[in-house]
């Protein structure tokens, strides 16, 4: 009994050190069962860093097709950058008025009915052009009214001076974010949640390596998930900051310092709350290898699935990665 008090007392004390995050147990839970109508989701690309991005889309609306769960559509940017890597898959969702330029670009056409849509997910990256004010403030009454959001890998490194999206992304990285925009957030080696408030720039990565993913928090997102697994070759993001209010920190990956890492064990898997909206911000998904992890399809099928639904009904896949050893499907 003594112990259990000691536990607890522990508990209350770390979940009172940071007055920011949300990282209780009991934060979300999964109260039923999802309607069998399928959801109607929104992929929005066309301009991102990782000219992988005509070929991610494809592969991630092949995921959620395939999962029978979701109605997919795709809203590109009229100027599209990056475009030409991958011209068979860029050429499936753009047409005769998409034209790839050499600087990101604004297209002041860019006005997606978010509202159609039970969540939008973001293949945008670092240095994506401004969005039409318009569209900027249709997507905030989106979200604000109850709408889901998904933020894969670079698509927390735009839009560093839109308040709104840094407080739905909860923390990005590059764009000239600093400590004006928030605190580093990362847990030590003692399973401690650190809040660190030092100047500094955000974001950071070394080598890409194959990343292990511990989690945090019982959340459906994760249930039944092992606790620790490991993920295909992708960038290990650190040092992200942002408001990171309504933040639930899911699970974390090491970025060991033998690999130019921060040491830490990062946020890479989280849940945001914004208005009455849901939205769930992976930072996994550099290239394609590691968009065809099993640990990635998982947890990304299931993120898409709360921010639009706010519950998970996906049973864990029998193939799913252990503590050391990786799993992926070919994409072809
Ligand atoms: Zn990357």
């Amino acid at each position: 009994m003594k112990k259990l008090i000691l536990i607890t007392a522990l508990m209350s004390i770390l979940s009172t050190s940071c007055t920011h995050l949300n990282n209780k147990a009991t934060s979300d839970t999964n109260n039923g069962s999802v309607s069998i109508n399928k959801r109607k989701i929104l992929i929005i690309d066309g301009q991102n860093n990782h000219n992988v991005w005509p070929k991610s889309t494809v592969m991630m609306k092949s995921y959620l097709t395939e999962s029978n769960l979701f109605e997919v559509d795709v809203y590109r940017t009229k100027p599209t950058w990056n475009g030409g890597t991958h011209p068979e898959f860029y050429a499936s969702y753009s047409n005769s008025s998409n034209f790839d330029v050499e600087k990101p670009q604004m297209d002041i056409t860019f006005t997606p009915n978010f509202s159609q849509y039970d969540a939008i997910i973001s293949n945008f990256g670092y240095k994506t052009a401004e969005w039409p004010t318009q569209t900027k403030r249709a997507f905030e009454v989106y979200m604000e009214s109850g709408g889901g959001f998904v933020s894969v890998h670079a698509a927390n490194n735009a839009f560093p001076g839109w308040l709104a999206f840094n407080k739905m992304i909860g923390l990005g990285g590059w764009g000239g974010r600093n400590e004006k925009n928030g605190s580093y957030f990362y847990y030590n080696e003692d399973g401690n949640l650190i809040e660190n408030k030092q100047a500094g720039k955000a974001g950071t990565h070394g080598e890409k390596h194959e990343l292990q993913i511990t989690k945090r928090t019982e959340h459906p997102i994760l249930k039944g998930l092992p606790t620790v697994w490991m993920h295909t070759k992708d960038e290990c993001y650190g040092q992200l900051r942002g408001p990171a209010k309504n933040l639930t920190i899911l699970a974390t990956a090491f970025c060991p310092k033998d690999k130019n890492g921060t040491g830490r064990h990062e946020p890479t898997l989280m849940t945001i709350r914004y208005g009455k909206g849901r939205i769930f911000h992976t930072t996994l998904g550099h290239d394609d290898y590691s968009f065809e992890s099993v640990g990635f399809i998982t947890t990304f099928l299931r993120g898409v699935e709360w921010a639009a639904t706010g519950q998970v009904s996906q049973i864990v896949p029998a193939d799913f990665p252990t503590k050391y050893v990786s799993r992926k499907l070919n994409f072809n």
